[in-house]
């Protein structure tokens, strides 16, 4: 085993404890290297009560695949964490330090950012509170649950028609959305996967929450839905890679952080990982992008030992 001496406490911090950020550090740990993981228990489908889709898991509660990820990289003795909310992230020589609301601050040589996105939900009545049981994003994860029967879809500009064309194939689609300069093309795309438009904006949605019965329309109808897909936009969920001056990049569903294929940022030292660095994205993928951007880190910390 090669010899190294730092002075700091850890190779690598990670932002985040979720799948992108467990997946980084299980890589790491199992390379002997010194990991801290900081999270404070956001992760974004903690709305969902089960995930689907992910191989292995199908339909376990997302937080038991998080918990047994956890459990697994805590058994590696050099695997730390603190379950708390990183407040602020400074670059300082040789590494990174990272600070907490009660004012303590610890040290990284590298640092790998999987705090992942926040959903911005439209603000019609009813669709929070129903957010991740009725009120969904994504068909893959949730649509076959559904059983097909009239579902709802409420896209965002130019993506509403792709998505609708996409959730076709989990129900009879009712696409709420003004048809006024919809392309003859996507028309007759829409016809074809049987897509209903309704061009009257939805008012509210109905029935106990969370449980959908439908859409009350501004013009006082109602539209029958079991579930209703929303096309959310995302925010970061924290400001590390912009304060740090990492290069970001605007996607279809908000702005993302730039990396390249080992999700190295535009600045040395800086990985991320997981929702916060994809335009879409689930849980194999934020595990993917974990695993790359430990990679990469370990790769950097070689390089810098052997210079
Ligand atoms: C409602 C819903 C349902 C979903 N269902 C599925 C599904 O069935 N199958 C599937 O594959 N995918 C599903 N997804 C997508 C999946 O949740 C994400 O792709 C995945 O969670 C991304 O993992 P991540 O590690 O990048 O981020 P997250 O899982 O969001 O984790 C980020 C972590 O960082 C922490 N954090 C953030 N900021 C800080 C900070 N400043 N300090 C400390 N910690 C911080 C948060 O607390 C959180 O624990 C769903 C998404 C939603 C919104």
């Amino acid at each position: 085993m090669p010899m190294r001496e730092n002075p700091m406490p850890h190779d690598a911090v990670v932002i985040g404890g979720s799948y992108a950020g467990l997946s980084a550090a299980l890589q790491l740990v199992r390379a002997r290297r010194r990991v801290l993981v900081i999270d404070d228990n956001r992760p974004r489908n903690r709305f969902a009560a089960r995930a689907h889709g992910v191989l292995s898991h199908d339909g376990r509660p997302g937080a038991e695949i998080a918990a047994a990820a956890r459990a697994q990289v805590a058994a590696y003795p050099t695997a730390a964490f603190r379950m708390a909310e990183a407040v602020d992230v400074s670059r300082i020589d040789g590494g990174f330090s990272v600070a907490f609301a009660d004012g303590t601050k610890t040290l990284g040589r590298r640092l790998i950012l999987a705090h992942g996105v926040e959903d911005v939900l439209p603000e019609i009545p009813g669709v929070k509170e129903r957010w991740g049981r009725t009120a969904l994003h994504c068909p893959w994860c949730h649509g076959y649950e559904i059983g097909g029967g009239p579902i709802g879809v409420l896209g965002r500009g130019d993506h509403a028609v792709a998505y609708a064309t996409i959730v076709a194939e989990w129900g009879q689609v009712f696409l709420f959305m003004d048809p006024a300069g919809l392309s003859q093309d996507d028309a007759r795309v829409l016809a074809r996967r049987g897509v209903t438009i309704e061009p009257t904006p939805i008012e509210r949605l109905e029935g106990e929450a969370p449980t959908l019965t439908g859409a009350r329309l501004t013009d006082g109808r109602f539209i029958p839905l079991k579930a209703i897909f929303v096309g959310a936009s995302v925010r970061q969920s924290s400001g590390f890679a912009e304060s740090l001056g990492c290069e970001m990049t605007d996607s279809p569903v908000g702005r993302i952080v730039k990396v390249d294929a080992q999700q190295q940022t535009s600045q040395p030292g800086v990985f991320a990982a997981g929702d916060l660095a994809r335009p879409a994205s689930n849980i194999t993928l934020a595990t993917t992008d974990g695993m790359l951007a430990a990679h990469g880190a370990f790769r950097s910390l070689i390089e810098e030992e052997t210079a």
